[in-house]
């Protein structure tokens, strides 16, 4: 739209905080959230949505996010344990939707940081993992230094006091 161009951009410059409520401007992820990048939203809520890896490393391959901008996985307290959980719900919920029924042969997991390429948090939801290819199971891969099951990180939230 032509008519943007002149648009001033209020920029308080007061905070480098989110605004509207956990948006951050210079993320994808939050863009995508909003439907400002023209990705197929499969679940959106207040809480949670969730659609499909651009660079899909499994024949089902998700992304689940909190819809509100949140930090990478190592920045997660014990408070963030239910948003995790659902995180996981929604990743299970999305497999059984799309007729995924072995839910043994399913990765769930998040990058550790610095490997993660964009810092909103998301959730990794492959399957079936038999049939992923070499470079996708280096990626994902189990007990790596780079990546994280949602039931290690689970356990590591709950540790902490
Ligand atoms: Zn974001
Ligand atoms: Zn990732």
């Amino acid at each position: 739209m032509a008519a943007d161009i002149n648009t001033p951009t209020p920029e308080s410059g007061t905070s480098s905080q989110t605004d509207d409520g956990g948006y951050d401007k210079k993320c994808i992820f939050c863009k995508i959230v909003k439907g400002e990048m023209g990705t197929e939203l499969l679940h959106n809520d207040e809480t949670i949505s969730c659609f499909r890896d651009i660079h899909p490393g499994a024949p089902h391959h998700y992304l689940v996010v909190p819809s509100k901008h949140v930090g990478n996985c190592k920045s997660l307290r014990k408070e963030h344990v239910s948003l995790v959980e659902k995180m996981v719900e929604m990743g299970k919920e999305m497999l059984q939707k799309n007729n995924v029924t072995d839910l043994n042969d399913v990765r769930f997991g998040f990058h550790w940081p610095p490997f993660c390429s964009v810092t909103h948090l998301h959730l990794h939801v492959l399957a079936p993992v038999s049939q992923m290819g070499f470079m996708s199971r280096l990626v994902y891969r189990l007990n790596s230094y780079w990546f994280i099951t949602a039931d290690q990180l689970l356990q590591r939230l709950n540790s902490m006091s």
